[in-house]
């Protein structure tokens, strides 16, 4: 299976009909279909690294101040504790979790490459203890899932700072340079597979340090870069600027 790293950007998605709601619709058409599908979520940081195990996962409303239609929304896919347990036995270091669920993270985007909900979902969350080094470490080691028919969702946003968005500038592409600039440079690492480059994001200057406030947007791209093989195609979409201050880059690798 390929593997996708999805810029999600605003909950609003979820319930919106825009440009980045139908980039995650074609690349849904795209694709074979999955068995299952393995979430990274920048929105579900733990302590030691958590595979949800449970038979429904619940649609999780984690924001506020948003209309009550969204939080009406609720995306029934089906857990698959087999592919929890096969996730725990890839990782040494993995536990079963049956408290979270589907996070707007997961559900806002995956909604739309299914909205049948007919693909189920597991989530992994982002252990708060480990290096970005380590991240991409841990990532390698869920390759053997994409030999099993399981598609690895990445979602966060590349360029993610909340306290510098241009609230005047909602619609319209707008980025701030420094956003542009961190988005073109991670993108050739991204191309040219320099993870080492990737991981040492903190000693990239200012424009890193505004694009990356805190790393769990950014992470979910880690996981995603680290799954691709030698001389896989790599390709992106929804690839432009969100209020300036968050990039929807999303990458397609393999497929
Ligand atoms: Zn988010």
């Amino acid at each position: 299976m390929p593997v996708l790293f999805l810029g999600h950007g605003s909950p609003m998605n979820a319930i919106e009909e825009n440009v980045f709601v139908k980039g995650f619709r074609d690349v849904g058409k795209r694709l074979q279909k999955p068995k299952a599908i393995l979430c990274i979520s920048a929105h579900w940081e733990t302590y030691g690294t958590k595979v949800t195990a449970m038979e429904m996962p619940k649609t999780i409303h984690d924001f506020g101040g948003f209309p009550p239609a969204l939080y009406e929304v609720q995306y029934p896919a089906p857990g698959c504790p087999d592919l929890a347990r096969m996730t725990k036995e890839l990782l040494q270091d993995c536990e079963l979790d049956q408290h979270w669920g589907l996070d707007h993270g997961a559900w806002s985007v995956i909604k739309h490459m299914y909205p049948d909900a007919d693909v189920p979902v597991v989530q992994m969350s982002l252990n708060r203890y480990k290096t970005p080094a380590e991240h991409i470490a841990l990532a390698k080691e869920l390759e053997a899932l994409r030999k099993r028919g399981v598609l690895i969702v990445g979602s966060g946003n590349m360029v993610h700072n909340l306290r510098m968005v241009a609230w005047d500038r909602l619609n319209d592409s707008f980025g701030f340079d420094w956003a542009q600039e961190a988005n073109a440079r991670m993108k050739a690492m991204i191309v040219s597979n320099d993870l080492e480059g990737l991981a040492n994001y903190s000693k990239g200057g200012k424009a890193f340090q505004n694009a990356i406030p805190t790393p769990e947007h950014y992470l979910p791209m880690l996981y995603s870069t680290a799954l691709r093989g030698e001389d896989e195609n790599i390709s992106f979409f929804n690839d432009s600027y969100l209020a300036g201050a968050l990039s929807m880059t999303s990458i397609l690798i393999g497929g």
